[in-house]
């Protein structure tokens, strides 16, 4: 017995050690560059350039009947008027009608070209919400040291900042020796299929090979990430697939005053109840890992303690993370019923009950494994489900961190914004660069504003907005790099 206890005590001090000697060689991996060179930048006047284009109406649309093309035109217009030097410099190509794709020619043929993308295009006004507004969503407002209105945020920002950085270089004489593509999209919040997939054709065909690519997606994290204090510019390495399921019960309907045991409406909410039951099994590794692989070092000592020692604590990690819904779809395939229907009468038992769910797939996780997990868990033949439309991509490979193209973001990030903390993550969320893997392995997706949780609703939402500091900051970033490539 005796020598029971002297033998686990022994193991337990042996564990208390290990774990205490990882958490103390867990240290920081933040680089420390040379401080960015001095540079003059008329952000009130960027300012004022970003709210003239929130004024133009953007909108994009699937349906041809509704979409408005006039206003992609006016903003095509206004692009050249405010941005001369670049209209003078680059090669401006339209593609799919109303995208734009500037070349930017290096003097340098053998070094590989960086393509960096934004989209012209928004998302409408949710009907009812205008009243919510503290200032028109169109209105382009300036006030309260914010630049207010539908775009600001995604992505006419990020559109504006990279034409502002190109512009700004080029009236300091700047010549690039790689060549830059500028890829702006104009139906990116509706698949980006007429845009990003035919400018990304069109490369191919010409055979461009693009060294590195930047997209929106990831920005820096003010108070988000729990447990860290300080901002976290989190750049997205990979992405989640996307996937829509329809599912559907059929049944002979009839009066409500005789039901059968279970309805069709009973039928589907109990397949969508066993849905929620099973979620997809949380992992802890890739992009995810990565990022807890940057930021775990700069956590106060009881985190790092047990970020140090995932081979332990993952379970408890794991656990943690299921109740905190933006980090919860960091560590899995997720599922969301988004649609239900059925009945149109109260004493008549409804034929068809039919709901749609949205996943989102963790890397990993393919469209088949998805299917067959949801097939399993409903359980159930009455349950017909098949795939809603044809807007559906597996989730992306992995960017690798100790690329050329993230060495220099990262570089950029913290000679601009000095206070972060940069780090890569799992973007949850889908963009246009799902159409570009065919011309580029490495893709980044970062647009340096700064938000707290409470802004994440802002986009897509009510209030969408951006500091006006916050913009000059953006637009120093995109100039260091673009300096820091040459
Ligand atoms: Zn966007």
């Amino acid at each position: 017995m005796k020598k029971f206890i002297y033998t686990a005590f022994l193991s337990i001090a042996l564990l208390v050690a290990v774990v205490f000697l990882k958490a103390l060689s867990f240290t920081s991996i933040q680089i420390e560059p040379e401080p960015m060179p001095r540079l003059h930048l008329d952000t009130q006047q960027a300012a004022i350039n970003l709210s003239r284009a929130i004024r133009i109406k953007t909108i994009s649309s699937r349906d041809s009947a509704t979409f408005e093309p006039a206003g992609f035109k006016a903003f095509h217009l206004f692009l050249e008027k405010t941005f001369p030097q670049a209209h003078r410099h680059l090669r401006k190509e339209v593609i799919g009608g109303y995208s734009l794709l500037y070349t930017w020619k290096g003097s340098e043929d053998h070094l590989k070209p960086i393509l960096l993308m934004a989209h012209m295009d928004v998302v409408p006004v949710a009907p009812g919400s205008e009243g919510g507004w503290s200032y028109p969503p169109f209105a382009g407002q300036i006030a309260e040291h914010f630049i207010w209105g539908r775009g600001s945020l995604d992505d006419k920002g990020s559109l504006l900042a990279i034409m502002e950085a190109v512009e700004t270089l080029l009236a300091d004489g700047f010549q690039p020796r790689r060549t830059f593509y500028l890829a702006f999209g104009h139906d990116e919040e509706v698949g980006g299929f007429e845009g990003a997939a035919k400018i990304a054709a069109l490369l191919g065909e010409r055979n461009v090979r693009v060294g590195w690519i930047l997209d929106e997606g990831g920005f820096i994290s003010m108070g988000i990430l729990p447990g860290v204090s300080r901002p976290v510019a989190l750049i997205g390495i990979a992405e989640k697939g996307y996937l829509t399921l329809a599912l559907s019960v059929k049944q002979e309907g009839g009066h409500s005053s005789m039901p059968p045991p279970q309805s069709a409406i009973g039928i589907l909410s109990s397949a969508i109840h066993h849905l929620e039951r099973n979620p997809f099994p949380a992992k802890l590794d890739g992009a995810t890992m990565q990022l807890f692989e940057f930021v775990g070092p700069e956590m106060p000592f009881g985190m790092k303690l047990i970020f140090a020692n995932t081979w332990l604590f993952s379970p408890l990690i794991k656990k943690q993370f299921k109740e905190i819904s933006s980090i919860n779809a960091l560590i899995r395939t997720t599922l969301a019923p988004t649609i239900i229907r059925a009945g149109n009468k109260e004493n008549v038992l409804p034929q068809l009950a039919t709901a749609k769910v949205n996943f989102r797939l963790y890397p990993g996780d393919s469209i088949d494994y998805v299917i067959d997990h949801v097939k399993r868990s409903i359980d159930d033949s009455r349950v017909q489900i098949k795939a809603a439309n044809d807007d559906f991509n597996e989730a992306s490979s992995i960017s690798e961190v100790n690329s050329e193209g993230f060495k220099l973001l990262e570089r950029s990030v913290r000679q601009v914004f000095t206070d972060t903390i940069v780090a890569p993550f799992l973007l949850v969320a889908g963009t246009d660069t799902k159409h570009y893997t065919g011309i580029c392995d490495d893709i980044f997706r970062f647009y340096p504003m700064r938000l707290t949780s409470k802004d994440l609703s802002r986009i897509h939402g009510t209030n969408e907005r951006i500091g006006n500091d916050n913009y000059g900051e953006i637009i120093k970033f995109y100039i260091q790099m673009i300096r820091n490539s040459n």
